[in-house]
């Protein structure tokens, strides 16, 4: 096998620099654990962001896959798709929704939901209807629909003309749904928990007080779950924590465990705008990523999994809390079951760098946030391990 600077060289000759990346070659995963391309190895805290929900290389779903792979990797959507029907039947039985769209990634089911909102006004009749609400500090993902969802400027630059009919406004404030709801608004598009904007959490009541605003205005829900599903946040869907179920959900990141495999679930209601012709991707829930995705809802839907990682999230919850209240540097500890975060009062580029020589992969978001999205099979010892380097690391800070 190469060297970790060898294939550093290679992707920065041949890839695009869309990327800024660590200098390591990850090479092989194990649960929680990953290896290099020297052999060194790390606990991951990033989990593929947010993808190996399950750890790396999970037994059931590397067995599925194999199975699968010499039946049937592919066919298009012309024909039925055993796997594709039984994966939706899960995921609708488990949730509000009563059907669902497959696509491959995140963006892509957030594209779904745009179009299926507005087609379904059309359908209705009330053309006028178009407009879709976001928040700023939301992400929605890359493609040109999602992207001017996105309520963030600093991924608009220099990508003019967006697509039209998008209004940003803050998240957590109802007064600002009241204000920006019209008789235009087709959906109001919003993250149950900020995931890329800084792990940012909305009021208990928020989802709920939101979705009656829809109701009354005769707007739909849009909930982008493409993060917080899955486990998470010690739920199958973020929203069950909150009391308040969309009309549509995007789905994608965890729930082919690391396959590609996106999905918008929707209400009859809504969703039977999606008539032959209307939408399609040729990968959409082929048999490989739904025979994927199948086996690890089977591991997500364990009886107990998903209750331990509520244990697990406020054992580290409190463990980070602790060196909130040690390192004055610290801004803020916040999050939910397994999505946490540390926000510092300064740059945080230097702890990432000190963990990952200690053999801990973190991550850091808008400069000053520490996230982690560990799997959710993480255990107390590795948290702890983690916490002993953060301690290090924020004690060499300058400022302290
Ligand atoms: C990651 C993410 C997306 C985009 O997903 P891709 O698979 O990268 O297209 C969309 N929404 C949220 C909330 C995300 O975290």
């Amino acid at each position: 096998m190469k060297k970790n600077s060898d294939i550093c060289k290679l992707t920065e000759q041949y890839v695009a620099s869309t990327y800024g990346r660590f200098p390591i070659a990850l090479a092989r995963g194990k649960g929680t654990q990953v290896w290099d391309a020297s052999g060194k190895q790390y606990t991951d805290f990033v989990a593929g962001i947010a993808v190996d929900n399950l750890g790396h290389c999970h037994p059931a779903v590397v067995s599925a896959i194999r199975k699968q792979a010499g039946v049937l990797l592919h066919v298009s959507n012309l024909f039925h798709i055993e796997s594709q029907s039984l994966l939706a039947k899960e995921l609708t039985s488990h949730s509000f929704a009563d059907k669902v769209f497959f696509c491959n990634s995140g963006t892509e089911a957030n594209e779904a939901a745009i179009k299926l909102a507005r087609r379904y006004f059309f359908d209705k009749g009330e053309k006028k209807r178009q407009e879709i609400i976001t928040m700023k500090n939301s992400f929605h993902g890359r493609t040109l629909g999602s992207l001017s969802a996105t309520g963030q400027k600093k991924f608009h630059e220099g990508f003019a003309p967006l697509l039209p009919g998008f209004k940003y406004i803050a998240f957590n404030d109802l007064a600002a749904v009241k204000k920006a709801l019209s008789s235009k608004t087709c959906a109001v598009l919003v993250e149950p928990i900020q995931g890329e904007g800084g792990v940012n959490l909305p009021d208990k009541t928020y989802l709920k007080e939101l979705k009656k605003l829809c109701v009354k205005n005769g707007s739909l829900l849009i909930f982008d779950e493409v993060q917080t599903a899955f486990g998470r946040t010690g739920k199958l869907f973020a929203y069950e924590n909150y009391g308040a179920a969309p009309d549509i959900m995007t789905l994608a990141k965890a729930l082919g465990a690391g396959v590609a495999i996106g999905a918008m679930a929707a209400t009859s209601k809504v969703i039977k705008s999606f008539i032959p012709g209307t939408h399609a991707a040729t990968f959409g829930g082929n048999p490989l990523a739904c025979t994927a995705a199948l086996s690890a809802f089977q591991v997500y839907n364990k009886p107990g999994f998903l209750d331990k990682t509520v244990q697990t999230g406020d054992y580290f919850f409190s463990r980070l809390q602790e060196l909130g209240e040690q390192f004055p540097v610290v801004k803020e500890v916040r999050g939910v079951g397994l999505l946490l975060a540390m926000e510092l009062k300064q740059p945080a580029g230097v702890i990432v760098e000190e963990c990952m020589r200690a053999g801990y992969l973190i991550n850091c978001i808008k400069q000053t946030i520490l996230r982690f999205i560990p799997p959710l099979i993480v255990t107390k010892k590795e948290i702890n391990g983690l916490i002993e380097v953060l301690s290090q690391s924020l004690k060499k800070l300058p400022t302290q």
